[in-house]
């Protein structure tokens, strides 16, 4: 049982630490965006924002209220009991949505302290990163006590919206490379 909880361990340490690699490679992308692909990039991103901002008005109080005193959270990198495991995707970013959810200001820096933790690079006491700035994967995800106090079909409606947004973005046009002929 050990030595599995020790492999499982070392296998998640693995995990993060690719992701890492991958959020910095994300982050060395969007600095290279510039000129008309960054105009781009910030319509995309302006209605990426209003969506996710519409999403957290729309869950905020039942969030307010079930989420601060909620052990274990849902923000950890594996967490079997809720059946999460994050740690292959630091904060849940693709590349689409880091950069829709990036665009025109800084993100806080991940803090790799919290591999060991197990816990999301993002979290400390709560998300570090900006209410309008989360990832699709964190924003679909609702737990069945949360479900239950909020309207489920129009979070729905509008995390369609944001995936129709993000699929929107054409990553060859914004980052300037050509596209991949079928
Ligand atoms: S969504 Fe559910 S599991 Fe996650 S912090 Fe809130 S109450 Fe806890
Ligand atoms: S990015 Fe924020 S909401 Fe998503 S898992 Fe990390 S701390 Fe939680």
């Amino acid at each position: 049982m050990n030595q599995a909880n020790n492999d499982w361990k070392v296998h998640l340490l693995r995990d993060a630490a690719s992701a890492l690699e991958q959020f910095r490679l994300f982050e060395r992308l969007y600095r290279k965006i510039k000129g008309p692909r960054k105009d781009l990039l910030r319509t995309q991103s302006r209605a990426y924002r209003e969506t996710v901002q519409a999403i957290q008005e729309l869950i905020g109080p039942a969030v307010r209220e079930t989420c601060p005193t909620c052990r274990p959270h849902c923000c950890h990198l594996s967490q079997p009991d809720l059946k999460i495991y994050i740690a292959r995707v630091i904060g849940g970013f693709t590349l689409s949505d880091f950069l829709l959810a990036r665009c025109d200001r800084e993100f806080p820096a991940p803090d790799e302290r919290n591999i060991k933790k197990n816990l999301c690079l993002f979290w400390e006491a709560g998300c570090r990163l900006p209410a309008d700035g989360r990832s699709i994967l964190c924003l679909e995800y609702f737990c069945d006590r949360l479900k239950a106090k909020i309207d489920m079909p129009q979070v729905e409606r509008l995390l369609r919206q944001l995936r129709n947004i993000t699929a929107d973005l054409s990553l060859p046009a914004c980052l300037g490379f050509p596209s991949i002929p079928d």
